[in-house]
């Protein structure tokens, strides 16, 4: 199955857009803003991005910027009114695969797609990557340079999610959030046990889990 994010604020168009994609057999999650698509984005894995550029609150572009931080190859088709040819290169340029302006026609949105994905051969890949770290989240393998190493599924949920947002910081209730038990057990402990543990495994790598005191986390490349 081809998972797509569609991230629209106009109802009427997406629930249509929606109907039309899993009339092609597309599973179609529906983002309404861009705090949600970049919800989203972050906890799941999709094939392709449809994206709106004019959300309100936070723009559309503002979301490509920050899915190209983590995610350098993920298609994302922008969907917009704005025909501006301005509006164009700056989404193109922002690393935008292509671009789509409103209204259009179905056939041509899904042939598009359908290039999109041709060109990415995307699917099923899992890998997200920081400096000379590449982790693979489905089974928790990490790469440093040329050294393959091995996480517990705690360990590479915590360094998914600091790669993620690298160099920003990132709370020890964020990181809870991420692992249920933690939520039960409310246990800040344990975060900063599995903090220990990957600083150790990063030790020989070319980045730094820094603590930001009072605040939590962050992930920054070593100077
Ligand atoms: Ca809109």
């Amino acid at each position: 199955m081809t998972r797509i994010l569609l991230v629209e604020d106009d109802e009427y168009l997406a629930s249509a857009l929606v109907l039309a994609l899993e009339r092609k057999k597309y599973l179609v999650d529906l983002a309404k803003t861009g705090a949600h698509a970049m919800q989203s984005l972050f906890g799941d894995r999709y094939d392709a991005v449809l994206l709106d550029l004019g959300l309100p609150v936070v723009d559309g572009i503002e979301v490509l910027e920050e899915l190209r931080k983590q995610d350098e190859e993920l298609p994302v088709i922008i969907i917009t009114a704005r025909d501006r040819v301005e509006d164009k290169i700056k989404g193109l340029d922002k690393g935008a695969s292509d671009y789509l302006v409103k209204p259009f026609d179905f056939g041509e949105l899904e042939a598009r797609l359908r290039a999109a994905l041709r060109k990415s051969n995307y699917k099923n890949s899992t890998q997200i990557k920081f400096a000379s770290l590449s982790l693979d989240t489905n089974n928790g393998q990490l790469q440093i340079a040329e050294e393959a190493m091995e996480l517990t599924p705690k360990e590479a949920v915590v360094l998914k999610t600091l790669m993620a947002r690298s160099g920003k910081v990132v709370s020890k209730r964020q990181l809870m959030d991420q692992i249920p038990d933690w939520l039960l057990e409310s246990s800040e402990n344990a975060v900063e046990i599995v903090v220990h543990r990957l600083r150790k495994k990063l030790e020989n790598s070319d980045v730094n889990i820094n603590t930001v005191r009072g605040f939590g986390y962050i992930l920054e490349a070593r100077p």
